[in-house]
């Protein structure tokens, strides 16, 4: 009797919280249909309404200005110690005041936080609709599973880690489907700036939605970081931990060991529960640490992500073996793929159903090892604090005054964003980081020039991302032990303060500082290096220089007035990230510019409108023919073709300027048929190779005015790009060269130096009254490189 007066209960508790198909009018999964985030967040506000053991919590706006929530689910009673639990999670992390005995003691106390999300590559669509389905599951389900993990653990679920993006790609989905276009791709970024990259700000947060989930993770400090991605090896069905070679050195062992542990966790479960074809250690790498998902890492977080299969959006699609490679056809096991997939039906439901089992699989195993993984986040803290006492460095010395002082003062900031303690020195003026610090293994991995091993298998993204050498900022690393004097004199810090450097080109700063005169109707000249301004209230100056921590400096010439260019970025249909990167750092730094596309460009007179127009890195075929007709509706197809050729040849001859990036450069080359070649184009990838490295080129001409206030070696970012060889009839000038004598390699993977040695990285143009300026590199990487802005800054002040 009093068993099924229980059972009536929860019956009725149970039946007043409404499931995802009760609410969305669909299952999630369900072919053909995808819930937007707006959907997503009114279905959880509607079970956290309902269950007392679901909290949402808003973690900020997304870029686009949405309202962002996450959801914690637990029992009632841990959800009311949320807040303390949150404690001592941020106590263990940073292993400091508290002894052995006592983490042992927390270890067994705590109810840890497990992080688990909907994913931020928004086509990659099943990652955001499982996770409506998890969390009513783990809000509601009463199986023994389910109650142990609620139990045992507090889930931190982000239903989605970019809301904006869910919605760009459901919305346009929902008005593909049925038509012929339903599995065309999408014509824009499903993050506001930096589309796919939106997974590689990991490091440098550039973006609102890298800083809102770095916040939050510092926050909680979870124990285990799970991202769901969908693009698995084929024919795999998901892709899990052990991830392939090479792997970061600074990490603590024990991430590794736990990602072993809960890859193959994954495969089993999947398994047991009728998922065959999980896969592990092929194609991706995590040697760039740069990965939301692998950053916390170096916080002693088990961060990972999975690649569950993918087709396209909601389409289902049926597979036949002999689509699979040869040599999967024959279904033969093997170590690390024991129960091959076999073909058939693959539809959304398939996918969301494995990552609902690899979401399971993993609070499954937190839930019953969870006192053994606190403790080791703890362990991994204290040994790296121990680690760097005994062992160099000891320190990273950043001095407050160099070459371009207010960017040395943008790396501290990032740093201090992750989490790291920095200190201020009185005597050197400098940025101190001790590296007897709980998360240093992430300092040194940014800090370091990287050596990438000998290995067969190619990098999957770059292989040197050096921070100091990237943004051309003077950083030393401390060798020797530390003297009590040295250590006396740091003063913790939370904030850079009191930075005022001269207001000159050699700070990117004074650029921004120059276009907000510009804007506020001020006079700018430049002589050299120097910048004069007149015309200007100096209230009104002092606190534009102030804002950007500069002060005003004597001038010895008058110089040539400036004006703002007239500014054109090519936007293309392809969805180019490098465009949304290079129209961010427009915005911070307050660069005045028009977005433009296919048909502004084959319109023509493209002078009377504009000075510079811009083309972002893209392959030649992609500007010139964009989508196949027939294959994206209509309005998006194609590129700018002859006419938009003509147009922007006819564009330099009366005066403009082009200014070309990384391979868009041969585009330039060929179209304005310029003497100029790529010395690299002929070579094979055995014979030369470089997924993304640092090189080091050297400024030909200090006095050019292309070249003001760039270091006279600048390193820049090579990443799969050209590199110029001038022909005879070539007029115009050579910016920066590769170095003759030795390799350029600075930090990372560069096969066949002597191919680049001695070639031209940055060349000007002269065509018609006009230039056309070649970048063979990325002079803006992910908002990485400021050490390299000004090869195109600069150039925005040439047409005048
Ligand atoms: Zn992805």
């Amino acid at each position: 009797m009093k068993i099924s007066v229980l059972l009536l209960l929860t019956l009725a508790a149970s039946a007043e919280v409404p499931t995802p198909e009760s609410v969305l009018g669909h299952k999630p999964g369900d072919d053909f249909y995808l819930a937007t985030y707006d959907d997503a967040l009114g279905y959880f506000r509607k079970l956290a309404a309902s269950s007392n053991r679901i909290k949402l919590a808003q973690v900020g706006k997304t870029t686009q200005g949405r309202d962002w929530y996450i959801a914690f689910i637990s029992t009632p009673e841990n959800l009311a110690k949320l807040d303390h639990y949150k404690d001592v999670s941020r106590r263990l992390a940073v292993a400091r005041g508290i002894n052995e005995a006592q983490a042992r003691q927390l270890a067994h106390e705590t109810k840890p936080i497990i992080h688990i999300d909907g994913g931020l590559h928004a086509t990659e669509v099943a990652n955001a609709q499982h996770t409506i389905q998890l969390g009513y599951d783990l809000a509601t389900n009463e199986a023994p599973d389910y109650k142990t993990i609620r139990e045992n653990l507090i889930t931190e679920l982000w239903f989605s880690i970019n809301p904006d993006g869910q919605n760009i790609v459901a919305n346009w989905y929902r008005q593909n489907v049925g038509t012929p276009y339903e599995v065309s791709p999408l014509p824009v970024l499903y993050q506001e700036y930096v589309g796919h990259d939106n997974n590689r700000d990991g490091y440098m947060l550039n973006m609102i939605e890298s800083r809102v989930v770095t916040k939050a993770t510092l926050e909680t400090q979870p124990l285990v970081f799970y991202t769901h991605h969908q693009t698995a090896p084929f024919p795999g069905r998901i892709y899990l931990p052990p991830f392939a070679d090479p792997i970061s050195g600074n990490m603590h062992p024990n991430m590794l060991r736990w990602l072993s542990v809960i890859g193959t966790s994954i495969a089993q479960y999947l398994d047991q529960h009728g998922m065959p074809g999980s896969m592990h250690q092929e194609s991706f790498d995590v040697w760039y640490p740069g990965y939301l998902d692998n950053m916390p890492n170096f916080r002693h977080t088990i961060s990972f992500f999975t690649e569950t299969a993918l087709y396209r959006y909601a389409t289902p699609h049926f597979y036949t073996i002999d689509e699979f490679p040869q040599t999967r056809q024959d279904m033969r096991a093997e170590m690390l793929y024991s129960s091959p997939w076999h073909g058939g039906w693959w539809r959304l439901a398939d996918a969301c159903r494995y990552m609902h089992g690899a979401s399971m699989a993993v609070l499954d195993l937190a839930a019953k090892y969870h006192e053994e993984m606190t403790y080791n986040k703890y362990r991994a803290a204290r040994d790296t604090i121990e680690h760097f006492e005994k062992e160099p460095p000891f320190a990273y010395v950043i001095p407050r005054e160099q070459h371009d002082a207010p960017t040395a003062a943008v790396l501290i900031e990032k740093l201090m964003l992750q989490g790291i303690e920095v200190n201020q020195s009185a005597k050197p003026d400098a940025w101190v980081i001790l590296m007897n610090q709980p998360f240093a293994g992430m300092v040194k991995e940014l800090f370091e020039p990287q050596k990438y091993p000998e290995l067969k298998q190619r990098p999957y993204d770059v292989t040197g991302w050096t921070l100091p050498y990237q943004m051309g900022v003077e950083a030393h690393a401390m060798t020797t032990p530390l003297t009590p004097e040295f250590r006396r004199g740091l003063e913790p810090i939370t904030s850079v303060r009191g930075l005022a450097a001269p207001f000159n080109h050699n700070a990117n700063a004074s650029l921004r500082a120059v276009n907000q005169i510009l804007a506020a109707k001020g006079t700018v000249a430049f002589a050299g290096d120097e910048i004069a301004v007149s015309n200007l209230d100096k209230s009104k100056l002092d606190s534009i220089l102030a804002e950007n921590r500069l002060r005003a400096v004597a001038t010895k010439e008058t110089g040539k007035s400036v004006k703002a260019a007239r500014t054109a970025l090519y936007r293309s249909w392809s969805a180019n990230m490098d465009e949304g990167w290079t129209r961010w750092i427009f915005e911070q730094f307050a660069f005045p510019f028009t977005n433009v596309y296919n048909a502004d460009i084959i319109g023509g007179h493209l002078r009377d409108r504009y000075d510079v127009i811009l083309l972002p890195d893209a392959q030649p075929r992609t500007i010139l023919e964009g989508h196949r007709p027939g294959t994206i509706p209509e309005r998006y197809a194609g590129g700018i073709g002859e006419q938009g050729s003509d147009a922007l040849r006819e564009f330099v001859s009366e005066g403009g300027t082009v200014i070309a990036f990384n391979n868009a450069s041969l585009f330039a080359i060929d179209q304005f048929k310029l003497p100029v070649e790529n010395s690299l184009a002929a070579l094979r990838p055995d014979q030369f190779f470089c997924s993304g490295c640092l090189l080091k080129v050297h400024i030909e001409d200090a006095k050019n005015p292309l070249a003001a206030g760039l270091s006279l070696d600048p390193i820049v970012m090579f990443e799969r790009g050209p590199a110029f060889d001038t022909k005879p009839e070539f007029k115009g000038v050579v910016l920066a060269r590769y170095p003759k004598e030795r390799s350029p390699l600075q930090s990372g993977y560069l096969l066949g130096p002597d191919h680049i040695q001695g070639k031209a990285a940055a060349v000007d143009v002269a065509y018609g009254k006009g230039h056309v300026i070649l970048l063979g590199f990325r002079p803006q990487w992910r908002g990485q490189s400021h050490g390299s802005y000004k090869f195109f800054f600069n150039a925005m002040y040439l047409t005048q």
